[in-house]
C-alpha cells in the first residue's frame, strides 16, 4: 500500500470524536487499572513477556501486509483521499489500487496528490454530487452511482460508497471510496426502460383493448385504452370484476368457456357484448393466449378484444337480405299460383259481362267483384315486382368473385387465425348473374367460416372442369373445404331444407336454400360431402356452372 503519512493534512473535528475519546479515556483507566494490579501481581517485565510482545507485532505487521495486498489485489475499485478540502480544489487522493487503474485508465503517478473530480465530467449527474459534497461536510457514510470519464474521456457508470476513517485521536482523517463500475448494469437498465415504454406506448396505441390475467383467470392489468372504453379506471377492472361490463345475456357462456381455457390451456376465444362508458353494449372478439413460464407452467394469460360491431351488422344485414330473398321468393311463388286463377277470373268475369240477361242489380255486384278483384291483381303485381332480379347476366371471373368473398371474411378468418389455401386453375370467366353468384358463393364460404375452430383450414378451389353426367359439360366447378366438426349423417338430407338450420338462433337456414335454387337457376349442380369422424372431420362442397348460358338468364 502506498498510503503515504507524510502528507501534512490537519485532522478536523467530527461529529462523533467527543463520544469516542470517551470510549478512549475510559479505556485507557481501565488500562491502567489492569497494569497497577499486573505490576502487584509481578513486579519484573520477564524476558518471555518481551519475547510475547515482539510477537505480536510480528503478528500484527503480517496481518498488515495481507490486508494490503488484498486491497491491492481487489476486485473493486479502493480510492483514498485525505478528508478535506471538501470544496474547491478537493481532497488529494493518497491511493488507489490495481482496479482503478484498470477502470479509468490513469496510472496510480497520473492521480496521487490530485482530486477525483478529474473523473467527473459534463454528465456526472449534479444531484448527486452535491448529495456527496453534503455527505462529506457531515462526515456521513454515502453511496451514489453517477457517470464518470475514464483518461481517454469515455463515459462509464460507477457505484461508489464512502466512509469517513477516523485516527486513533477520533480526527476524521480519510476518505476511503470503494467503486464498482455499473456501465453494463445500466445499459440493462435503460434497455429495459425503453423497452417497457415501447410496450407501454404499443398497448395505447393500437385500437385493441389489451388485458392479462392470472393462470387463475382474474384480471391483473387491463390497457388505458380498455379502461376508456369501459369509462373506469384500470383498477377497477382487476380480480373477477371484469364480469360486471358483460352483457347479462353473454355472461353465462364466456364463464364457461374461460373455465375451459383455464383448465385446458388452450387459447380464450369467445365473442360478447362490453358496455361501453354511455351504456351501451356493444360486440367484440375476444382472445386470450397463455403464457408460459420455463417449466412450462402458466404465468398469464395475455388477452386482446377487437371491435367486431361493423362486422356483426355487416352479418346481421347478410341474414336480412337472405331474409328478403326468401319473402321474396315466397311472394314469387305466392303471386304466380293466384295469378294464374286471377287471370281466369278476369276472364269469366268479363263473359259473364257480356250477358244481357242480367238485372241491373246483378250488374251492379258484378262491377263490384271486377272491381275488388282488380285491387288483388294490383296486390299481387306489386310483390312480384318485389322479387324480380335487377342484374342482367354478364361475364364475370368466377375466381374473382371469390377472391372477394373471402376479402371480405378476412378479419373474422385473421381473428381466429383460420388458414386459408387457394388455387385457381385455367380461366373461369362464365356468363352469370353476378349478384346471385355472390350470394351462392358467399352463403356456402359463410357455413365454413362458421364451422371452423381456431386455426382451422378452409380450401378454395376454382378451376375450368368437365362434368360427366348425361354427356359432358364444360363448365367452371368451384370446391370449398373446411375441416371443420361436419354435418352429422342425419342432417345432412335436410341441409337444403328452408329454415333447417343447427345454428340456433344465429342461423337463419336459408343459405343452402338459396344457394340451390341459384345453382338450378344457372343450370348447374351443387354437390356436399361431410364426415364427422373426429380428426378426419370435415365437409366439402362442389358447385359446377356449364359455359353453355342458359336462354332464360335476361
Ligand atoms: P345456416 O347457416 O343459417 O344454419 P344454411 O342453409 O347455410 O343455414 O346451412 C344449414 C345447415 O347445414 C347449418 O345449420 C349446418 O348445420 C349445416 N352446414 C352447412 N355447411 C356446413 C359446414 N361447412 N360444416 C358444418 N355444417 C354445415
Ligand atoms: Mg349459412
Amino acid at each position: 500500500m502506498c498510503l503515504s503519512g507524510d502528507s501534512g493534512f490537519s485532522a478536523p473535528r467530527g461529529p462523533g470524536r467527543e463520544r469516542e475519546q470517551e470510549e478512549k479515556r475510559e479505556q485507557e483507566e481501565g488500562r491502567e487499572q489492569d497494569e497497577e494490579s499486573d505490576e502487584r501481581d509481578a513486579p519484573t517485565v520477564s524476558g518471555d513477556r518481551a519475547l510475547q510482545a515482539l510477537q505480536a507485532m510480528e503478528n500484527a505487521s503480517a496481518a498488515m501486509r495481507m490486508l494490503a495486498t488484498a486491497v491491492e489485489r481487489a476486485q473493486d475499485v479502493v480510492l483514498i483521499t485525505e478528508s478535506e478540502p471538501v470544496d474547491l480544489p478537493g481532497p488529494r487522493i493518497l491511493y488507489v489500487n490495481d482496479a482503478f487503474e484498470k477502470m479509468t485508465g490513469y496510472s496510480r503517478d497520473e492521480v496521487l496528490g490530485r482530486t477525483p473530480r478529474l473523473l467527473q465530467g459534463p454528465e456526472s449527474d449534479r444531484a448527486a454530487l452535491d448529495r456527496i459534497r453534503t455527505a462529506l461536510k457531515q462526515w456521513k457514510p454515502v453511496r451514489e452511482e453517477l457517470i464518470n470519464y475514464r483518461k481517454d474521456g469515455s463515459k462509464f457508470w460507477v457505484e461508489l460508497s464512502m466512509v469517513p476513517i477516523a485516527d486513533e485521536n477520533g480526527w476524521y482523517t480519510h476518505w476511503v471510496s470503494i467503486q464498482r463500475e455499473t456501465t453494463e448494469q445500466n445499459v440493462i437498465r435503460t434497455q429495459l426502460a425503453d423497452s417497457e415504454a415501447r410496450l407501454r406506448t404499443l398497448t395505447e396505441s393500437i385500437p385493441q383493448l389489451l388485458w392479462t390475467a392470472s393462470p387463475a383467470g382474474e384480471c391483473e392489468y387491463v390497457s388505458q385504452t380498455c379502461a376508456d372504453f369501459l369509462g373506469v379506471e384500470p383498477k377497477d377492472c382487476l380480480g373477477m370484476g371484469w364480469g360486471e361490463f358483460i352483457h347479462p345475456r353473454d355472461r353465462a357462456e364466456t364463464y364457461a368457456l374461460w373455465r375451459q381455457a383455464i383448465e385446458t390451456g388452450g387459447t380464450f376465444i369467445s365473442e360478447y357484448r362490453l358496455r361501453r362508458r354511455d351504456g351501451r353494449y356493444l360486440w367484440f372478439l375476444h382472445r386470450a393466449a397463455p403464457r408460459r413460464g420455463m417449466n412450462g407452467q402458466i404465468v398469464e394469460w395475455i388477452g386482446t378484444s377487437t371491435d367486431i360491431a361493423v362486422q356483426k351488422q355487416a352479418e346481421e344485414s347478410l341474414r336480412q337480405s337472405e331474409k328478403l330473398a326468401v319473402a321474396g321468393r315466397l311472394a314469387s311463388t305466392l303471386s304466380h299460383e293466384i295469378n294464374n286463377p286471377l287471370e281466369g277470373l278476369t276472364n269469366l268475369l268479363y263473359l259473364i259481362e257480356g250477358n244481357e240477361s242480367l238485372d241491373a242489380a246483378a250488374r251492379e255486384y258484378l262491377g263490384m267483384a271486377q272491381e275488388q278483384l282488380r285491387r288483388v291483381s294490383e296486390a299481387t303485381t306489386q310483390s312480384l315486382r318485389f322479387h324480380r332480379q335487377a342484374d342482367r347476366a354478364s361475364a364475370r371471373r368466377i375466381s374473382e368473385i371469390v377472391d372477394a368473398l373471402l376479402n371480405a371474411n378476412r378479419p373474422r378468418m385473421e381473428a381466429r387465425s383460420i388458414v386459408v389455401r387457394r388455387r385457381y386453375e385455367g380461366d373461369t370467366i362464365l356468363q352469370c348473374l353476378a349478384g346471385e353468384m355472390r350470394q351462392a358463393l358467399g352463403n356456402v364460404i359463410n357455413n365454413a367460416v362458421e364451422a371452423l375452430a381456431p386455426r382451422g383450414l378452409l380450401w378454395v378451389r376454382v378451376r375450368r372442369s368437365l362434368e360427366w353426367g348425361h354427356g359432358f359439360r364444360l363448365g367452371v366447378r368451384v370446391s370449398i373445404a373446411d375441416n371443420g366438426p361436419g354435418i352429422a349423417e342425419a342432417d345432412l338430407p335436410r341441409i337444403f331444407e328452408p329454415f333447417f338450420t343447427t345454428k340456433g338462433v344465429t342461423g337463419t337456414g336459408l343459405g343452402l336454400w338459396i344457394t340451390r335454387g341459384i345453382v338450378e337457376r344457372h343450370h348447374g349442380s351443387i354437390c356436399v360431402r361431410s364426415c364427422t369422424r373426429p380428426g378426419r372431420s370435415g365437409t366439402v362442397v362442389v358447385l359446377f356452372f356449364p359455359y353453355e348460358p342458359p336462354s332464360d338468364l335476361g
